[in-house]
């Protein structure tokens, strides 16, 4: 079967600093003939040195290596213009513009000493999930790895945060888009964050949120370094999940299931199984049981999110808080690991599933 998902991505050009991995930028240097050390100073200034323009580098750089630079063979940022809407919650929602045109969005979260960065990896989403606000909008293309990176680096940046070695950061693949599809732009940013010259982020703190695309969870539990896997799972029986979540239909959950029993997992590592909890549709009392017992197949931490009702998902909302209580002990009382959690930047549509509504009143 091929999907329209399964389309291969086209490189673009040109190709931003924070597209390069480590590795890929010393080849280059080393192509004009510089050396290895210029890539790891000039790496590190993007990300901990938070640049915003190459003749900073100046002494830093040999003069032939910043003669090239600031003449535009890897220019800095692919980011136009960032709008930034703080919340009410702390939280605050971020809009990126690109250069290459089209906008996402992404949201950032204090909680405490940790700072959780939800950022997006696609314009738009193939997957077509009935509650989901991107996934209405339909797909319009892939984000480069750089476009993903440069959403981190804006958050922090905007947020006065230091870009250097012991910051509390996760990122998380949450906002626009579905990860596993954009995979090997993903895989490009979990090496750049990871990277010990760049926000030194650590394996644990770059986790992907994925609808169930089962071959690509797959391909990502045999690689030997990956960020930390959740899937979005919003019902439990195939007719009510294909029904929300059209990719059930290509691998139903069982599937799904057996596939993440076999996801090879890290010490005291746990799958997170993300719930949107809808009225009327997937909170009944059979459906907290039959969610328990999935939960309890592997290693697993269920998080409930309330639906976010929006225009484009006429009739669903969130359930009664008696419901969402009731669901929420139910899983607790059959073994399953579980919390609520509340959207953050609701009053800014940065919410889950409402990561589209500014974009789309803007055009
Ligand atoms: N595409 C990926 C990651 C982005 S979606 C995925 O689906 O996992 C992020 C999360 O928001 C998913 O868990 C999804 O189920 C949830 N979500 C989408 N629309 C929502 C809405 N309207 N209200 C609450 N959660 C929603
Ligand atoms: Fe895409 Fe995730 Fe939205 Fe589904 S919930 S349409 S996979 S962004």
């Amino acid at each position: 079967m091929t999907f329209a998902w399964e389309q291969p991505t086209a490189a673009v050009a040109p190709r931003y600093a924070v597209d390069y991995r480590f590795e890929e930028m010393a080849a280059l240097f080393q192509s004009w003939g510089f050396k290895r050390g210029n890539a790891e100073r000039a790496f590190s200034a993007v990300y901990r040195g938070g640049i915003n323009d190459y003749r900073e580098l100046e002494g830093i750089l040999p003069r032939g290596l910043l003669d090239r630079l600031t003449a535009g063979a890897m220019p800095l940022d692919p980011v136009a213009r960032v709008e930034v809407s703080p919340s009410e919650d702390g939280s605050t929602k971020f809009v990126f513009h690109f250069h290459r045109g089209d906008a996402v969005e992404g949201v950032f979260m204090p909680f405490g000493k940790r700072t959780t960065l939800c950022i997006s990896s696609q314009v738009g989403c193939a997957m077509g999930c009935t509650f989901c606000a991107t996934g209405v909008m339909g797909f319009r293309r892939h984000l480069s790895a750089g476009e993903m990176v440069s959403q981190v680096l804006h958050m922090l940046k905007a947020s006065g945060g230091t870009t250097g070695r012991g910051d509390r950061v996760n990122v998380v693949f949450m906002g626009m888009g579905e990860p596993l599809h954009n995979l090997d732009g993903v895989l490009a940013v979990y090496d750049i964050l990871t990277h010990r010259h760049g926000l030194v982020l650590s394996e644990r703190d770059v986790a992907v949120s994925t609808s169930g695309l089962v071959s690509r969870i797959q391909k990502l539990g045999g690689m030997e370094r990956r960020p930390q896997l959740m899937v979005s799972i919003a019902a439990t029986t195939d007719e009510a999940r294909s029904a929300l979540m059209p990719v059930n239909r290509a691998w139903p959950l069982e599937d799904l299931l057996k596939c993440l029993e076999a996801f090879p997992l890290r010490k005291r590592e746990r799958i997170m199984l993300s719930y949107v909890i809808i009225a009327g549709k997937n909170d009944s009392d059979e459906d907290a049981e039959r969610l328990a017992a999935m939960a309890a197949r592997f290693p697993s931490l269920v998080n409930l999110i309330p639906m976010n009702a929006h225009d484009d998902a006429p009739g669903m909302i969130e359930p009664a808080e008696e419901r969402l209580q009731r669901f929420y002990r139910t899983l607790l009382d059959k073994g399953a690991f579980a919390t609520i959690r509340r959207s953050r930047g609701r009053d800014v549509a940065g919410a889950c599933g409402q990561l589209v509504k500014l974009q789309v009143a803007s055009q």
